[in-house]
């Protein structure tokens, strides 16, 4: 097992700038998920580390090797693919045991490794077995079994679970999570799909425009997202662009406004540095709304329902003001009946909630 470090890693496709200036540490064992939209750079990062493409500029260490020129067979890592890319005309076994042959392992070696890995994943009584004879959860667990045999150092999986249903993809984001834990594999993970990175990593990195934007465990790049990019990448948001008052001591938002004509005036616990920053953040979780005005509440705006959208176990609020609208998410238990357009309600919030924001995105 290693870590890797990547240094100042750019990658130029002719004219186009896939990465710029990328560095970063994945900590021996750790779980690691590469989360951006489409294009930002991911597969280009995690090709980079696995030896299918040579940067333009930077260095890959894994361990303390500098493994920048290695090819991928030099480099220890076992790859997953988004299409699992199983030999089909080969059985589970010879599926599993292919990098063990190309490495001219002995016969009762690459038996033991092959069964090893198979029984990690579970499909142990498998091993001969077609791919078309396996469900696409299984294909995968294959692949997965296959990248693990060569025992790598390093694991890195591109997108291994998107060609699967949404239930499927769930059970087998916690079996990842589980054979990544009893391997204790340093692991890198390149998704686009934020509660998958959530729910799985240790540590996200988020790119955007081939710049790391942030890295942070879950619940720091939630709650403390550094900049617009990454507030409004993970997870919904309410924005607000403002400036401090000193005579109120509240933050005025100009496009925001009430029935009465005046601007929403927002209470937050900010600081003399945070209040140089003029872009406010509030989850939609963390409004309440009421069917009475709270005058009571340091944050109380009224308004109408706009739309409301049931999704099971909370519904989506969107409120609409004079000017501008606020989206409220609240728990389904909260609501014996469900409110209806058009209704007038008022909403509240706590000062602590609202989380100061860099308006710029890394470029
Ligand atoms: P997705 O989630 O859609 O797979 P991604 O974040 O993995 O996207 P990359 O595949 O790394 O994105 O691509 C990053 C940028 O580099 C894209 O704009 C892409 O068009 C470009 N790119 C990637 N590979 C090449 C290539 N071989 N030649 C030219 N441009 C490329």
């Amino acid at each position: 097992m290693s870590g890797i470090n990547l240094e100042h890693i750019s990658q130029h496709f002719g004219e186009q700038i896939a990465l710029r200036d990328v560095s970063l540490t994945v900590k021996e064992g750790e779980f690691f998920s590469l989360l951006g939209p489409s294009g930002c750079g991911k597969s280009t990062l995690l090709n980079i580390i696995g030896g299918f493409l040579e940067p333009t500029k930077g260095v890959v260490y894994i361990g303390d090797q500098d493994v920048t020129t290695l090819p991928p067979y030099q480099r220890k890592t076992g790859m997953v693919f988004q299409s699992y890319a199983l030999f089909p005309h080969l059985t589970v076994f010879d599926n599993v045991a292919y990098g063990l042959k190309v490495q001219k392992k002995k016969k009762a070696e690459i038996k033991q490794k092959v069964m090893e890995s198979l029984s990690l994943v579970q499909l142990d009584s498998f091993a001969k077995r077609m791919p078309h004879q396996l469900s696409g959860g299984q294909q995968q667990r294959v692949a997965i079994a296959r990248a693990l045999a060569i025992q790598p150092s390093v694991l890195l999986l591109d997108e291994p679970l998107s060609n699967l249903d949404a239930k499927l993809r769930k059970n087998m984001q916690s079996e990842l999570r589980n054979i990544q834990r009893n391997v204790g594999i340093t692991t890198i993970l390149v998704t686009h799909d934020q509660e998958e990175a959530l729910s799985l990593s240790d540590r996200i990195g988020i790119l955007g425009e081939g710049r790391i934007q942030q890295i942070g465990t879950p619940l720091e790049v939630y709650r403390q997202p550094n900049n617009r990019f990454v507030a409004e990448f993970i997870g919904q948001v309410n924005l607000f662009e403002a400036e401090y008052d000193e005579a109120s001591s509240t933050y005025i938002v100009p496009h925001f406004t009430q029935s009465n004509g005046q601007p929403v005036q927002l209470k937050a616990e900010g600081d003399k540095e945070k209040r140089k920053k003029h872009l406010l953040m509030l989850r939609p979780e963390r409004i309440s709304i009421s069917s009475v005005r709270e005058e009571a509440q340091p944050n109380h705006v009224t308004g109408v329902l706009a739309d409301v959208s049931y999704i099971g176990h909370s519904l989506r609020l969107v409120v609409r003001l004079d000017k501008g609208e606020i989206i409220v998410h609240a728990s389904d238990a909260a609501f014996p009946h469900l409110p209806e357009v058009g209704e007038t309600v008022h909403i509240h919030w706590q000062p602590e909630d609202i989380v100061f924001l860099d308006s710029k995105v890394h470029t």
